[in-house]
């Protein structure tokens, strides 16, 4: 069986006390298995990245930049290769995997302008023959554990602009699908980034457990579930570090009864059950304003028979299976448990069948939600709309304001003073107007609010320059040493 490794150093290190199963989602075969790196593994990995750092950091922006161009370059050839990993190891459909790598592409075309986006400022004669300038410096060797539903882009998130800023890095990708990780590694080592200035290390909780408390890794860049970005935050900031815990989410999708139905209805299918609702930025909630909820609901569940639920390899295919089994069994429960909790199941995905032994599942749709359900409630991330229903739009914004969650929320309507109120009330980080899945360009960041963040910096874009550097300023003078003195006195500004 295929041994995915670590890479660590510039090379394949596969030697390992554990190693995990890593499925075909669209066989339910394990095809796989990834070394699981232990602590000494790690803190080999966290020397290489560390003795990386001297060279890098000094490594020229304008060399840093070409590595950049020719990684765009391997990468866009190289496309179908890497998408054919990713649905293999996720199951997501091979067009969506190639969304996912050429949106996070957009990240590497964001480094190629390190050298502007790292330029300081300066200030002449701030006092009587005093400059001031600032300069922007690596905070060292960064690390990046991320999750298992977008195993390319989000790395790709990360790591563009840690190591645009001279930084080395660690990247800790999900056990479930770890191999895009190492294919972006050998691409760079390929584009002529040095061996040990992007490793990746293999592994679960055991390897997290050292990347959090090592004090060599001077950052941490986390995606994933709440629970964990919480933990993850307290515990790298008690060690010092700075940190940035991307988490969960329950995405609503707020349609006014202005609003054209039948784009509203094809955008929360797509949006809902895009890569089978495992997207952090997947609509889950949809809330109908008025007297709309029944020809809305009419309208996605007559758009729900018509999907095409197979292997991601399959071309006709939209949605594939889920990540796993148990995954898939809980994404069931839910739809299981909501009739009781006084909810009406309009589609059950459940019921369908699948003459596979994949992790696959139906679309459903669960109408008359509620707060307080735990279809409601819960971040299911499957293919799972619910559908609340609300009198008025203020009805409509207090709801999404009081959710716990706070990443992505649309509005759809043809009324523009309507969207550009609900810019201004809602408490979400990334806001579409009749765009469902509002991920932001790569020349902006990426993060949501409340639980769906902690930290202070939002990820890629301008935000990633923040959190990857540390400014220092320099203050300057030249004066003619003949008119030296002592003076005591705390420096004046004159
Ligand atoms: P997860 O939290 O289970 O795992 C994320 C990473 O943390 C993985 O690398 C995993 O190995 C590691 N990990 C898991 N348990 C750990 C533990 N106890 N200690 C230390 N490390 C641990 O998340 P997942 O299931 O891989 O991904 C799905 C979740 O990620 C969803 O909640 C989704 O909303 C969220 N997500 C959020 C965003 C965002 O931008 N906010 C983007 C993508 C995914």
């Amino acid at each position: 069986m295929e041994t995915i490794p670590h890479f660590i150093n510039g090379s394949r290190v596969s030697d390992a006390e554990r190693f995990g199963p890593v499925f075909n989602p669209a066989t339910g075969e394990q095809e796989k298995q990834v070394a699981l790196a232990s602590a000494s593994r790690t803190e080999e990995a966290i020397a290489s990245a560390r003795a990386a750092l001297p060279a890098w950091r000094a490594t020229s922006l304008a060399k840093r930049t070409n590595i950049f161009f020719r990684v765009r370059e391997i990468l866009n050839q190289r496309k179908p290769e890497l998408a054919a990993i990713l649905t293999s190891e996720h199951g997501k459909v091979l067009s969506d995997a190639e969304g996912e790598i050429s949106r996070g592409l957009e990240n590497i075309e964001f480094a190629t302008g390190l050298s502007h986006m790292l330029k300081g400022e300066r200030s002449e004669q701030v006092s009587s023959g005093i400059d001031v300038h600032s300069v922007r410096q690596p905070v060292g060797v960064v690390a990046c554990i991320t999750p298992f539903n977008f195993p390319a882009m989000v790395p790709l998130w990360m790591i563009g602009s840690a190591l645009a800023c001279g930084n080395t890095v660690l990247l800790k990708p999900s056990e479930k699908d770890p191999s895009a990780a190492i294919f972006i590694a050998e691409a760079f080592a390929e584009a002529g980034l040095p061996a040990g200035v992007l490793n990746v290390v293999q592994g679960d909780k055991e390897a997290v457990d050292v990347l959090l408390e090592h004090p060599d890794v001077k950052a941490v860049s986390f995606v994933g579930s709440t629970p964990i970005a919480q933990s993850i935050y307290k515990r790298a900031a008690d060690h010092g570090k700075r940190v940035q815990a991307l988490g969960g989410a329950k995405n609503h999708m707020v349609v006014l009864p202005d609003a054209d139905l039948d784009m509203a209805a094809d955008a929360a299918v797509s949006a809902a059950y895009g890569s089978a609702g495992e997207r952090c930025m997947a609509v889950s909630v949809l809330v109908a304003v008025g007297n709309i909820a029944d020809d809305l609901v009419q309208a996605i569940s007559s758009r729900m028979a018509g999907l095409k639920i197979g292997p991601g390899t399959d071309p006709a295919s939209q949605m594939g299976p889920l990540i796993t089994a148990e995954h898939r069994d809980r994404v069931a429960s839910y739809v299981a448990g909501a009739e009781s909790e006084g909810a009406t199941v309009v589609v059950d995905g459940r019921s369908q069948q699948f003459d596979s032994n994949g992790f696959f599942i139906g679309v459903s749709l669960v109408d008359h939600v509620k707060p307080g359900m735990r279809v409601y409630d819960d971040e299911i991330f499957g293919p799972v709309l619910s559908v609340v229903r609300v009198d008025t739009y203020s009805d409509a914004v207090r709801l999404v304001n009081e959710n716990e969650f706070g990443n992505g929320t649309a509005i759809f309507t043809r009324d523009g003073g309507a969207a550009r109120q609900f810019e201004f009330d809602v408490d979400a980080g990334m806001v579409g107007v009749n765009v469902p899945i509002p991920v932001p360009v790569g020349t902006f960041s990426f993060g949501g609010w409340k639980n769906s963040l902690f930290g202070d910096t939002h990820m890629y874009g301008p935000d990633s320059i923040r959190f990857y550097t540390r400014g220092k300023v320099v203050t300057t003078r030249w004066p003619d040493p003949s008119t030296s003195v002592i003076d005591l006195g705390f420096p004046q500004i004159d």
